[in-house]
């Protein structure tokens, strides 16, 4: 029989339980964005904004709606550690990408929802109508905005498939969208219901759009000067596989730079800091190894395959850190299940550090996937915390057929990082309390997600970081 005490502290700790919930990041932030999409839409409530139909309402809101999610993609795509709500750059960059994408086929339909009415009352009505529209020299702005825009968002959502550089996609992206934001604001403060029924309500248009540019100028001058004058040396550029790189930089005396375990920076080797030539890439090494940083850099592209043209001494400038994926997130979960799939393997070795760092006596399992045995990075390094932690194991996977596993001295899992490996390496009686941290390239970590799923770890228990935006 339970006692009177035991029975009280069992309520206490569900009580405790309860009051001890939080609200999920993610949740905390589309709620913050959401506040943020329905401002220009209060206003116009408090103002008193006269419309003549139901449909002229509707589409109203919907303008009011979209032109407040246009601007709000700066901030998102933008580096801001200042706001909290814009901090999570991850969760900003995939609402920057996603709400893009729905703003591109709103604002396609814009002038046809207008137009469409006419049309139906009265076909030459509509015809007179559309011509207006052409014609009129005040649309000129709204016609510009309106192809330019259409035109960059299938620019964007289509810039993988596109034989262009990443770089000269991402200047193009940022001078059309600082157009279509001017010309945008000519047009809704000068044509449009919500542009001319009060001329107080334009004002918020405006400032609107001058927080926009100022973003820009932050990012693209303010930013990149203030960086210049903290910055770190290389130290050493080695290949530490058959792809990947390891460098590692220095911080010079004076500034202090801080991170956690699993973050990443913008690093940007070059000479102009005022252009578009930065990469991002995870921190590879532990807090304990500051002021020097590494990072573990796969050949992808023509900046990472040009890494052996850098030079030992040289300058170079990070911005950040940047991303939330943290061991505190697992600080009450019983064991913890490290994911690394090729290049991911820099932030996945910076959170065991600091889990070595911290002498952390839970089971913690690494398991490390690559295509070629030859991409295997560090493996001796990795293995040898397995006497540091006492309950630490490594499980390296590999694709390649013929694999000899004493070219690395060590068990190797043929194959892809699938549910059965996981299956191996984890107490499935205990996998409701694991974490796990997942970092890899974008299929990966899909079809990771789904085998932990199916496993049965909690999406909540899940943290990854895919190395693309
Ligand atoms: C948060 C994050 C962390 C990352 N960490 C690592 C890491 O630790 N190690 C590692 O090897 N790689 C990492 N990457 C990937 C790395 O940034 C790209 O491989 C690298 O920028 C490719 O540059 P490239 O010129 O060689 O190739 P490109 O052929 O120019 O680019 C290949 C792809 O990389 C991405 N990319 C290129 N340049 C940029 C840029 N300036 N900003 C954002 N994305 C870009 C684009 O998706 C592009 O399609 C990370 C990416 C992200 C988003």
């Amino acid at each position: 029989m339970m006692t009177q005490t035991a029975l009280s502290s069992k309520l206490e700790a569900k009580l405790k339980a309860r009051f001890q919930f939080k609200f999920p990041k993610k949740y905390k932030l589309s709620f913050g964005y959401l506040i943020l999409l329905i401002v220009p839409f209060c206003i116009a409530q408090m103002l008193d904004m006269d419309t003549k139909t139901v449909y002229a309402q509707v589409l109203t809101i919907i303008n009011l709606l979209a032109i407040m999610a246009f601007f709000i993609q700066f901030p998102l795509g933008s580096r801001l550690k200042q706001f909290p709500i814009f901090t999570h750059i991850d969760w900003s960059v995939e609402r920057h990408k996603k709400v893009g994408k729905w703003l591109g086929i709103v604002f396609l339909f814009h002038p046809i929802l207008i137009l469409a009415p006419r049309f139906l009352f009265s076909y030459n009505d509509g015809v007179k109508s559309l011509i207006e529209v052409i014609t009129a020299p005040p649309m000129l702005t709204g016609l510009i905005a309106w192809g330019v825009l259409i035109a960059w968002v299938c620019f964007s959502v289509y810039k993988n498939k596109l034989p262009i550089r990443y770089e000269t996609w991402r200047l193009a992206h940022l001078i059309g969208f600082v157009a279509i934001t001017i010309l945008a604001t000519l047009h809704i403060t000068t044509i449009g219901s919500h542009g001319q029924f009060q001329s107080n309500f334009n004002i918020l248009w405006w400032v609107l759009c001058s927080f926009s540019l100022a973003m820009v100028v932050y990012n693209y001058l303010v930013k990149p000067t203030r960086l210049k004058r903290q910055p770190f040396t290389l130290n050493s550029i080695t290949k530490i596989s058959s792809h990947d790189w390891q460098v590692t930089i220095e911080q010079k005396s004076g500034a202090n730079f801080y991170f956690e375990p699993g973050q990443f920076v913008w690093l940007n080797t070059s000479k102009s800091l005022h252009g578009v030539s930065e990469h991002p890439f995870s921190i590879a090494s532990g807090k304990q190894d500051l002021p020097r940083l590494s990072f573990i850099i796969r050949e992808l592209g023509d900046y990472t395959s040009s890494l052996g043209n850098l030079i030992e001494g040289q300058a170079v400038y990070i911005d950040g850190p940047y991303g939330s994926m943290s061991l505190n997130d697992s600080n009450q979960s019983t064991g913890i299940m490290l994911i690394a799939g090729g290049a991911g393997l820099g932030p996945i070795l910076s959170l065991l550090r600091g889990l070595a760092a911290q002498n952390d006596t839970r089971p913690i399992r690494l398991l490390y996937g690559n295509n070629l045995l030859s991409q295997m990075a560090l493996v001796d390094q990795i293995k040898g915390y397995e006497t540091q932690l006492s309950h630490f194991k490594l499980q390296l996977i590999c694709q390649e057929e013929t694999i000899d596993p004493n070219q690395v001295n060590q068990p190797i899992y043929q194959g892809i990082i699938d549910k059965q490996i996981i299956e191996k390496n984890v107490d499935l009686c205990a996998i409701n309390n694991w974490s796990v941290y997942l970092c890899g390239p974008k299929p990966m970590i899909n079809s990771v997600n789904k085998s932990l799923k199916e496993l049965g770890v909690k999406q909540s228990h899940i943290h990854y970081e895919q190395l693309s935006f």
